[in-house]
């Protein structure tokens, strides 16, 4: 027999090991020293338009070489990053991510595996991160759970486990055309963007989730919500799930979810929590009384990769009956059959509580994570950032020009420059250029949301590597713009 065939096959491991393997530790060598100089870096910085030209190449038809490619990856990306790993940057909510996490990632990609089901060690690392998160949370170790991409694919899972669980008619044979009257969930008009998209991904369009109005606290408005239950039952519609927020996005507000939970009992309704950075506060034992009644919530959707710091993406939904939350997804065609023996044997298929089969193994940098630090770290992180956040407070009531737009029970922070202006439409109009400056300037990033009609500057710290002079240097550069704005307003030419 010929030897061509053997010669032509092809694969894509390198065709030389050494040269990958001096490739790859330059890799690690140059990352970790990104990572490490990170401060020294602006936060953001606009792309070029010569790279973003370059990101827009036809489809390479043709190789070209390992090393070529780590240049480009240098050359029009890691310089153009969103900022979120520098120790100013506090928009919307992200984390930063950790040098370990990283390798985490690596070895995951690695080892490749599925985590769909099969009998494999990492199926046993991602319960295991699972018993690990319901413990961390005082949830029922007797729950279930799912390690998902974020916050948005928790909700969704909670919030269709609900559906399916509370309906009153078998949703997954009859659809929602069996529905005999409207399903009807509530939240506060705080409520995450992501809990309307799944509702509406649901297929029960955006009115069946009531928004209840809130306090001046940004909490939801108990007695209305009740009122609105019962309005809803008398006109022959199912109040089928609460939403509380641990943490809303807008100002770190969280809804009283021991009441909640008690309603929810008293009406029959199930209680899903959205904590996706606010339901890691449980982790200081300073800050635990906050997310009180949290642990009784029927679903609980949270995120790793903004306030535990991991890199994206992961985030977690947990369920308090395993049985409801698995007759949610699970379908087992022969193919997918679970064997009691060899590689089909696991215990836990994963795949049967969501909606994804093939599945990375993201599990693995949170059980890194988790054995690295240990817990109580993340613990003293969240209350650190909790600490800058009200030092932050501090620095914007002890400032003339600067007025607080919300409370800060948590770590977000919402405020603006006024300086000597009285004008709202002004006010409004300095503040979105100042944000901008200050995001095209590189020192800081925080983001913005509009609060009782007016323009606020938020910051919202799940950042471990920032430390207190960071937010020094954030006041003085907003001043420094604020005075030069309100000299030469927006609107005029630049000075
Ligand atoms: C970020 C966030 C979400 C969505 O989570 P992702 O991880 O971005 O999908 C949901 N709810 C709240 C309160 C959030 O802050």
């Amino acid at each position: 027999m010929k030897d061509d065939f053997a010669n032509a096959e092809e694969s894509l491991d390198p065709k030389d090991w050494e040269e990958i393997r001096d490739l790859g530790r330059k890799m690690v060598d140059e990352m970790i020293e990104h990572l490490r100089t990170v401060r020294e870096r602006p936060v953001w910085r606009p792309l070029p338009e010569a790279t973003a030209t370059r990101l827009r190449e036809p489809l390479p038809r043709n190789p070209s070489t390992a090393s070529g490619v780590y240049e480009a990856f240098k050359r029009d990306i890691l310089p153009y990053p969103t900022g979120n790993i520098h120790p100013r940057f506090w928009g919307w909510v992200m984390g930063n991510g950790t040098v370990t996490g990283m390798f985490s990632d690596m070895l995951a990609a690695g080892i490749n595996l599925n985590q769909g089901g099969l009998a494999h060690a990492g199926s046993l690392v991602e319960s295991e991160v699972i018993s690990w998160c319901k413990e961390m949370l005082g949830f029922p170790t007797t729950g279930s759970g799912l390690l998902v991409s974020g916050g948005s694919m928790a909700n969704l899972i909670g919030l269709a486990v609900a559906r399916n669980a509370r309906a009153g008619f078998d949703v997954r044979t009859e659809g929602l055309c069996g529905s005999p009257g409207g399903i009807r969930y509530y939240a506060s008009s705080e409520v995450h963007s992501s809990v309307q998209k799944a509702v509406e991904l649901l297929g029960l369009g955006c009115k069946a989730l009531r928004l209840a109005p809130v306090t001046a606290e940004y909490t939801i408005d108990l007695p209305r919500l009740r009122e609105m239950i019962h309005e809803d039952r008398e006109h022959g519609l199912l109040p089928l799930c609460v939403i509380g927020c641990a943490g809303t996005v807008n100002t770190g507000a969280t809804d009283p979810l021991d009441a909640l939970a008690d309603l929810c009992v008293e009406e029959r309704i199930w209680f899903h929590v959205d904590g996706a950075f606010g339901a890691l506060a449980a982790l200081s034992p300073g800050l635990r009384h906050i997310t009180k009644g949290m642990e009784r919530a029927d679903s609980l959707a949270f995120d790793m990769h903004k306030w535990m710091y991991l890199p994206y993406a992961v985030g977690c939904t947990l369920v308090r009956d395993a049985e409801v939350h698995r007759r949610a997804f699970a379908l087992t065609p022969d193919y997918l059959e679970h064997t009691t023996r060899g590689i089909g044997g696991s215990e836990v298929w994963f795949s049967d509580y969501g909606i994804e089969l093939s599945r990375g193994f993201r599990a693995l940098k949170v059980w890194m994570a988790l054995k690295e630090y240990g817990v109580e770290t993340f613990g003293r992180l969240i209350q650190q950032n909790v600490e800058q956040a009200r030092y932050l407070e501090k620095l914007v009531r002890a400032t003339p020009e600067l007025q607080l737009l919300a409370p800060v029970p948590l770590n977000i922070v919402c405020f603006r420059y006024a300086g000597t202006l009285s004008d709202e439409q002004a006010i409004d109009a300095l503040n979105k250029e100042l944000l901008l400056r200050l995001h095209e300037g590189g020192v800081a990033a925080p983001s913005y949301t509009v609060l009782h009609g007016k323009y606020a500057l938020r910051v919202a710290n799940t950042n471990h590597r920032s430390r207190k002079e960071d937010f020094e240097v954030l006041i003085r550069e907003i001043l420094r713009l604020g005075r030069v704005l309100e000299a030469w307003p927006a609107t005029s030419a630049s000075p």
